[in-house]
C-alpha cells in the first residue's frame, strides 16, 4: 500500500473512522428513522459497488483511517453482503471492521459475517416487548432479531457484542428494568443513544430526549453502578453494575457532545462524503470515480471537504437546520 500524509481537518482532528452506508434500504422502519412508507430508494445502479467501496476503503485507510464501520439502511439487505466483508476486511490498513444491524437477518448471516472478518457489532434493539418493538419499528420481529443476536452470540470472535438503543422519553423508561436485566443476564453491553433530530417524520424535539444522566439516574434506582474509565475517541460513557455483572453505556450527543474529540466521516450509500451527521453539504466521490478520476485527484477532493469538518453541532440552538436527509440516509 502506498501510505499517503493522515487526514486531518482544519480544526486539527486526525480522521481514523469512516462509516459507509451499503444501501439506502431497509427491513424495519423504526419511528425515529424511516417513515412508514419507506423512502423512494436509490436505483440499483446509484448505490456504490463493492469494487467502489474497496478502493475508497483503501484509499482512506492508506491515509490512517483504519476503523470501518459497515451500516445502512440495513446492512444486511445488500445482497451479497458477507462477501463485501470480506473484500474490505482484507485491504491493507484496515484494523477494525464493524457492522451496525438491526439483527432481523443475523440468524441467517452471522457466521458468515464472522467468517468473513467482521470484528465488530452493534445490534439495535429498542425494546424487550414484543408489542413495543413492533410499535416503535411498525415490524413485529423482535423474537427474530433476538434470535438473530444469540446466533451470533454463539461466535466468541464476534464479543464484545453492543446491543443499541435510542432512548426516548416516554418510550425508553419503560424498558429500563428489562434492559438491566438484560445486561446483567448476558454478555451484552446495552448502549442508549440520545435521539437525535435526524428523523423522517421530523418529529424530534428536545423533550424528545431522555437524556444520558436521566438513563444512568434511573438505572441506578435498580441497581448501583461504578464509572469504568473513558476509552480515547469512544462516543460512550460506560458504567458497569457495581457487583460486577454487566455493564451499561451512555452515547450522549444531545446532552453532553463530543465533537471535540470527532474523528469520524461518513459516506452514505450514492457516495457522497458527509463530515458530520448534520452536515447540511456533501461531496460526491461517486461521480468523480465513474468517470475516470485517479486516486490523487480522489485523494484531494477529500482532503478539501475534510479540511471544512464541522467544528461542532448545532443540535438544540436557535437556528440548528436538520439536514434533509434521514439517519437511514446518511448511515448511522
Ligand atoms: N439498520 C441498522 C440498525 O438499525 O442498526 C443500521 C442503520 S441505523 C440508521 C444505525 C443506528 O442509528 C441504529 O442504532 C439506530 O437506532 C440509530 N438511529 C437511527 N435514527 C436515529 C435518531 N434519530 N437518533 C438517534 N439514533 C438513531
Ligand atoms: Fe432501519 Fe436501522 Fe433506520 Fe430502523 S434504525 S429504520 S432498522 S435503518
Amino acid at each position: 500500500m502506498s501510505r499517503r500524509e493522515p487526514l486531518v481537518d482544519g480544526h486539527g482532528r486526525a480522521i481514523g473512522d469512516v462509516r459507509i452506508s451499503v444501501t439506502d434500504r431497509c427491513n424495519l422502519r423504526c419511528q425515529y428513522c424511516m417513515p412508514a412508507d419507506g423512502l423512494p430508494w436509490l436505483e440499483r445502479d446509484e448505490v456504490l459497488s463493492f469494487e467502489e467501496i474497496e478502493r475508497l476503503v483503501a484509499l482512506l485507510a492508506s491515509m490512517g483511517v483504519a476503523d470501518v464501520r459497515l451500516t445502512g439502511g440495513e446492512p444486511l439487505v445488500r445482497r451479497d453482503f458477507p462477501r463485501l466483508a470480506g473484500m474490505l476486511a482484507s485491504v491493507d490498513g484496515v484494523r477494525e471492521l464493524a457492522v451496525t444491524t438491526n439483527g432481523f437477518l443475523l440468524e441467517r448471516d452471522a457466521a458468515a459475517l464472522v467468517a468473513a472478518g467482521v470484528d465488530r457489532f452493534n445490534v439495535s434493539i429498542d425494546s424487550l416487548q414484543r408489542d413495543r418493538f413492533y410499535e416503535l419499528t411498525r415490524r413485529d420481529a423482535l423474537d427474530r432479531v433476538l434470535a438473530g443476536l444469540e446466533e451470533l452470540a454463539r461466535h466468541p470472535e464476534a464479543h464484545p457484542i453492543k446491543v443499541n438503543a435510542v432512548a426516548i422519553r416516554g418510550f425508553t423508561e419503560h424498558e429500563l428494568p428489562a434492559f438491566v436485566e438484560f445486561a446483567r443476564q448476558n454478555p451484552y453491553e446495552v448502549r442508549f443513544i440520545e435521539f437525535m433530530p435526524l428523523d423522517a417524520d421530523h418529529a424530534w424535539e428536545p423533550q424528545a430526549v431522555l437524556t444520558g444522566e436521566e438513563i444512568r439516574a434511573a438505572i441506578e434506582e435498580i441497581a448501583p453502578l461504578e464509572p469504568l474509565p473513558r476509552e480515547p475517541s469512544s462516543t460512550a460513557r460506560v458504567w458497569r453494575f457495581a457487583d460486577g455483572s454487566g455493564s451499561i453505556g451512555l452515547v450522549s450527543p444531545v446532552s453532553e457532545p463530543f465533537c471535540a474529540d470527532c474523528n469520524r466521516i461518513r459516506i452514505t450509500a450514492e457516495g457522497r462524503l458527509r463530515t458530520c451527521l448534520f452536515s447540511l453539504g456533501e461531496t460526491d466521490l461517486r461521480g468523480p470515480m465513474r468517470s475516470g478520476a485517479g486516486d490523487d485527484e480522489l485523494e484531494e477532493l477529500v482532503r478539501a471537504a475534510v479540511w471544512r469538518k464541522e467544528l461542532k453541532h448545532h443540535v438544540g440552538e436557535p437556528g440548528f437546520i436538520q439536514p434533509d436527509r434521514t439517519m437511514s440516509a446518511i448511515g448511522g
